[in-house]
């Protein structure tokens, strides 16, 4: 399997090439040259396999340049009950006859990127040992990132990780999370600014190309095509879990931010899996919304995009959304690439009057957002009729999911993060606080190790130098 860019200008690549990469060097995203099939008998075969099994058979057609065993023996080290809290590593729950929610927040940080980053650690780990390189991972978090991030990372031979999050503007549990981490390669700095500035902190040293190179950065950002293919995994299990037969149409419900989970059911969909529906949620920041309703693609301005109990979803433009409309123009390159240049020169772009707008309906997509009250409303019904404690994400994911539910087309929604990583909301909605898993209780209370540091580029270059001499 090869890759190519959405902006069609980048000679065909291998896997383990844009593993470590990120943009393609015409500013596009990597994609397979085309989806691998899946057949009748795969499928009916796979319904026996472990999650690792499944897992193996799934990515092995996509990297397809690391020898087999090589993959076998890393897939097998990521997805064990020891890292996932059960055999099942993605245990399925059914709320109702045709309602279930897929569990994916059971790996150590708590939310469903662990599912992809845990890989990520391990197929790093392994490419820059094939290359004797080293990486120095450059990244900004406002919570679910940078700790997914640093728990994959921690301890990986040629890894090192330096995450800047806000100072004092996460929650006391993610803090705790990320800081809590002793490990030396492992370098947690504290921004006296918000998100933005860390983001463009990253950017500068980015644009550094000297310094980049100099010193080895590089990313994990939810473009990276290592993660969306991992996440392609879990599509096909939550399919194999809720049904008995390879006829049965399912639909998922995906709460959405960067468009990176949802990027990966759609991928799950062009390979042959039947998917009906793939429903997006977003919150109150409803970019997306908006464009899969009216066919008008906008991306607002940091000072637009607002802050919700459901923050991990607060962006302002879907990173991934490049890969969808490569596929929407037919992976039209030179397309793709003048519709996101329209992006970056005028804020987005209208596909009404396109021949486009009429073939999104081919890829299943429907959408809704949800406020605040929505969310809040949903977290109390859910745990009152099924007796399940969901987080504010998963709970935009299911307000959206009841306004597409069919009859003989099983729903189900992702879960992506534990309601413990997000107090305050669950009190507000449940009047006490969410249940915890015990390994984190007293988190907390831990001794945290990190940097205070004013939001200077500079200053930040200086240290990640004085940290990799
Ligand atoms: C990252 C995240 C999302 C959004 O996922 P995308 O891949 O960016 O669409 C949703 N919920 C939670 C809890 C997350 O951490």
């Amino acid at each position: 399997m090869r890759y190519v860019s959405t902006r069609g200008e980048m000679a065909p690549r291998e896997f383990s090439d844009i593993l470590l990469s990120g943009l393609a060097p015409d500013g596009g995203l990597a994609m397979c040259e085309q989806y691998p099939q899946v057949t009748d008998a795969e499928l009916s075969a796979w319904r026996s396999y472990s999650y690792a099994e499944l897992a193996m058979a799934i990515i092995r057609k996509f990297a397809t340049d690391i020898p087999e065993a090589d993959l076998r023996a890393m897939i097998e080290r990521t997805y064990t009950a020891e890292v996932f809290g059960s055999a099942d590593i993605t245990p399925l729950k059914t709320l109702a006859p045709e309602l279930h929610v897929l569990g994916l927040s059971n790996g150590p940080t708590l939310a469903f990127k662990d599912m992809a980053m845990q890989l990520l650690g391990n197929l790093f780990e392994y490419a820059l040992a094939k290359r004797g390189a080293s990486l120095n991972i450059l990244g900004a978090t406002s919570g679910d990132t940078g700790s997914a991030a640093e728990h994959a990372m921690r301890g990986k031979a040629g890894i090192r990780v330096f995450m800047l999050s806000p100072h004092g503007k996460m929650s006391p549990f993610q803090t705790a999370q990320m800081f809590g981490l002793q490990d030396p390669n492992i370098f947690n700095i504290a921004i006296e600014g918000v998100f933005d500035d860390c983001q463009d902190i990253v950017k500068a040293v980015s644009n550094d190309h000297a310094y980049k190179e100099a010193h080895q950065i590089g990313t994990v950002n939810s473009i990276n095509w290592g993660r969306i293919v991992a996440q392609v995994v879990y599509y096909f299990r939550g399919y194999l879990m809720a049904t008995s037969e390879n006829q049965q149409k399912v639909s998922f419900a995906v709460p959405s931010g960067n468009f990176g989970n949802i990027c990966a059911g759609h991928i799950a969909r062009q390979m042959g899996l039947p998917i009906d529906k793939l429903v997006l949620a977003t919150n109150e920041n409803d970019v997306l919304d908006e464009f899969f309703r009216t066919g008008i693609y906008r991306v607002r301005k940091s000072a637009e995009t607002q802050q919700t109990s459901s923050p991990s979803m607060d962006i302002s433009k879907a990173s991934n959304f490049e890969r969808f409309i490569f596929d929407l123009t037919g992976r039209d390159g030179a397309a793709t690439a003048a519709l996101f240049r329209k992006v970056d020169r005028e804020g987005g772009f209208d596909l009404r009057d396109t021949p486009y707008w009429s073939k999104v309906a081919c890829y299943g997509f429907v959408s809704g957002r949800s406020s605040h009250a929505d969310r809040v409303q949903t977290i109390r019904e859910v745990w009152s009729r099924y007796g399940m404690e969901v987080d504010t994400h998963t709970a935009d994911g299911l307000f959206v999911a009841q306004q597409y539910r069919e009859a003989g087309v099983p729903m189900i929604c992702l879960e992506t993060a534990l309601p413990a990583k997000f107090e305050a909301t669950m009190v507000e909605a449940l009047g006490r606080r969410p249940a915890r898993p015990q390994a984190y209780e007293g988190l907390e209370a831990l001794p945290q190790r990190f940097e205070v540091m004013a939001a200077d580029a500079e200053a930040v270059k200086a240290y990640i130098h004085q940290h990799t001499r």
